[in-house]
């Protein structure tokens, strides 16, 4: 499968407005906000979905968890708590085959959600 926009924002070939880098993962805000503070953790090696993470790459997929746990201390969210979601092709609602974890924070989340 093709490479995707998010290939070509980790080579910085196109703009994002990028609020956490480390050597595994980038963390840019989603240009379609849901929440007050809305944040995209990518890692820098193309995953395309869920369903392709395997014991050759899953550690990228932790270190997604570590920089959104950073990222909630940074903004001062971690107490008050947040959300991170992963979608998954049709059903899930997965549009960019490159996974990111959607981190959301500074509103009350409901659940079950839409
Ligand atoms: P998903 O539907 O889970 O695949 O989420 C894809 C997300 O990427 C959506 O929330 C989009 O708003 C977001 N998105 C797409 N292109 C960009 C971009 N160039 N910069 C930031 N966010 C983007």
């Amino acid at each position: 499968m093709a490479e995707t926009i998010f290939s070509k924002i980790i080579r910085k070939e196109i703009p994002a407005d990028i609020v956490y880098e480390d050597d595994y993962v980038l963390g840019f805000k989603d240009i379609n906000p849901q929440a007050p503070f809305h944040v995209l953790f990518i890692p820098k090696v193309r995953i395309a979905t869920h369903n392709d993470i395997d014991n050759s790459n899953v550690d990228y997929v932790a270190k997604l968890h570590l920089a959104a746990g950073k990222y909630a201390k940074e903004i001062g969210e971690d107490e008050n708590g947040y959300r991170v979601v992963m979608n998954c092709n049709g059903n899930g609602g997965q549009t960019v085959f490159h996974i990111h974890m959607h981190f959301l924070a500074g509103r009350q989340m409901n659940w079950p959600p839409g």
